[in-house]
């Protein structure tokens, strides 16, 4: 019998998709995919479907004529067929991939299966941080953390006694627009946003990277993940990327994690851990003279970053509304409807108008979600 985990990945044909698929394939006796899921890209589940061998596959809706998944193949479709691979029987763990709140519904479903899940999506501790941790804990589920920060604070963690954790600095390479000017921010395109200086991507992130929303996202990611206040999670400046985040001990000693910037290391630390095995890309060359800077985030060029912290620092449903109006907002950045700075701008308008409603089971965030989209999607009608 086969001791390999077994793995559903939910979001298979997206960048963090690709990069499961790479750990995936270099440890094929340990790691076995026994579901995969894409909202849309059916030729490309379907060869990933025909290459790994995978017994179910589900699609957003049904593919198109012509298209055909392998005879082992079982074909799922829409939210439900997501929520069953979530909580598949076969399955030990779940690699949450999707992007966006999208992925709270399929993050739930496999924690109150009891899977442990590998969450690379972070939307969905920012939407439903309480609900999310709490059903991890009721179900003895784990949350292994796959976003590079968050996986490099774990094993900062590893060996360290409890209660030993003072803050958490969650590094940021500054975007393509790091040292770009206040007055040119406003007519900087989405083509120009999209080219980020050292990570590829899918599109949303990169724009939450290139206007510093994905760190202030990860602030809030950090508040669950590792149960520190607002005051105890700091960001930093560190243009290469090479070191992913620091944990600063009780005692005042700081640790770091350090590798080249490539997800497959965060990914296989999550997948296989605890267990340490070669990794998929070379690590870190010391061989020449490398940039190891940090300096502090400038909030006034990069207003996202300071409202996710006021949002964090809110509590209640703040974050939930930072995300739903920051995801409306980049998608009309996307289509050109509005510019990069409208993107904070309607975040604002949006946690000014709709803030802190009391919103804690499932259904009542999902229509506070719905709601905040409703009314971004109005502001920016009337922009256009
Ligand atoms: P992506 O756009 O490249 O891929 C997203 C995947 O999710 C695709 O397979 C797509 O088909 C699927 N998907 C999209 N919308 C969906 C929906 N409504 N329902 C179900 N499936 C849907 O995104 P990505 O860059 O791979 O990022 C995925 C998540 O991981 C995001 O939350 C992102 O913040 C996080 N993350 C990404 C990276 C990275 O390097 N790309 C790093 C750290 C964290
Ligand atoms: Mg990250």
């Amino acid at each position: 019998m086969s001791t390999a985990r077994k793995f559903v990945l939910l979001g298979a044909t997206g960048s963090i998709g690709e990069n499961t698929l790479r750990v995936l394939r270099k440890y094929p006796d340990k790691l076995e995919l026994v579901g995969i899921s894409a909202k849309s890209q059916a030729d490309k589940l379907a060869s990933i479907a025909r290459e790994f061998s995978v017994p179910y596959a589900c699609l957003q809706s049904a593919p198109p004529e012509g298209l055909s998944f392998p005879d082992g193949t079982s074909l799922l479709e829409g939210d439900a067929g997501i929520e069953s691979l979530a909580a598949l029987p076969d399955a030990d763990f779940v690699v949450v991939a999707v992007v966006g709140a999208a992925g709270l519904r399929p993050t739930l479903a496999a924690l109150e299966a009891g899977k442990d899940v590998v969450l690379a999506n972070k939307e969905a501790l920012v939407v439903g941080g309480e609900i999310v941790t709490r059903t991890a804990e009721e179900n003895g589920a784990r949350i292994i953390p796959a976003d590079s920060e968050h996986n490099a604070v774990f094993q900062c963690l590893m060996g360290q006694p409890e209660d030993s954790l003072d803050s958490i600095i969650l590094t940021a390479s500054g975007g393509p627009f790091r040292d770009t000017p206040a007055e040119e921010l406003a007519r900087v395109t989405p083509v120009e946003a999209l080219r980020h200086p050292n990570w590829s991507m899918g599109k949303k992130i990169t724009i939450d990277s290139a206007t510093m929303a994905n760190k202030g996202l990860e602030l809030i990611e950090a508040r669950w993940l590792f149960n520190l206040p607002s005051e105890k999670l700091e960001v930093v400046i560190h243009p290469p990327s090479l070191v992913h985040a620091f944990v600063r001990l009780i005692d005042g000693c700081c640790l770091a994690q350090l590798t080249p910037p490539s997800m497959t290391f965060a990914l296989q630390n999550a997948m296989l851990y605890p267990e340490r095995a070669p990794g998929v890309d070379p690590s870190i060359d010391f061989s020449s003279p490398l940039d190891l800077s940090f300096f502090p985030p400038d909030c006034s060029r990069f207003p996202c970053l300071r409202l996710a912290k006021e949002a964090l620092s809110h509590e209640g449903n703040a974050p939930l509304v930072f995300n739903a109006a920051n995801e409306v907002a980049v998608d009309a950045f996307l289509l050109n409807r509005i510019g990069f700075l409208q993107i904070s701008d309607i975040i604002d308008d949006s946690l000014n108008t709709i803030v802190n409603q009391s919103a804690d089971s499932l259904d009542a965030l999902l229509e506070l979600d719905l709601e905040v989209r409703r009314y971004a999607s109005t502001r920016i009608d009337q922009l256009d």
